[in-house]
């Protein structure tokens, strides 16, 4: 069985991620999105959203399944039994940080692989972050995330007002 792990922060999952999801779950038996709970990143959502939000983004992807995690991502891979990390690759940029990751996994479990997905040129703009500036201004973020994730970041704009 074919099982990969999808981690990242999630905060809040868009349509990239969606894509890679879509895309991941097609090469493998089973994939495991991993949303990162780092303390030292200030997120918008806590890591119980975030995994809310991308458990109503999936359904219907049957051999998805969503758990928060801290620590080592490949002590996370060991657990459950998976050989490969997915990770997107949207602009070079992406390419310097993702290679260092890659390597450094490498060197502490050989046995993993990561690999990374072009980003669809579509969404090979988007970032959570992006998504996140462009509703404090009031733009139209409709087509960059789905429906349920648009109507929490505006709601979380109108709390914090
Ligand atoms: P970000 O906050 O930059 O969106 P995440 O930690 O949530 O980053 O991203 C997790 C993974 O998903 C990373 O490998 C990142 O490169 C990838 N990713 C993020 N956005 C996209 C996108 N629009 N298209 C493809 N991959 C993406």
């Amino acid at each position: 069985m074919h099982i990969a792990v999808y981690p990242g922060s999630f905060d809040p999952i868009t349509n990239g991620h969606l894509d890679i999801i879509r895309r991941a779950a097609g090469l493998v038996d089973k994939l495991y999105i991993a949303v990162l709970i780092n303390k030292q990143k200030k997120c918008m959502f806590t890591p119980q959203e975030r995994v809310a939000f991308i458990q109503k983004a999936v359904t219907g992807i049957e051999n998805v399944e969503v758990i928060s995690y801290d620590g080592l991502l490949v002590e996370f891979c060991k657990k459950v039994g998976a050989k490969a990390i997915i990770k997107g690759l949207r602009v070079i940029m992406d390419y310097e940080a993702e290679a260092q990751m890659a390597l450094i996994n490498k060197k502490i479990d050989p046995d993993i692989e990561t690999v990374l997905l072009v980003a669809t040129e579509n969404y090979s703009f988007i970032s959570s972050s992006v998504i996140k500036e462009l509703a404090s201004y009031g733009g139209d973020i409709s087509c960059l995330v789905p429906a349920h994730v648009q109507k929490a970041i505006i709601e979380k704009g109108r709390e914090q007002l």
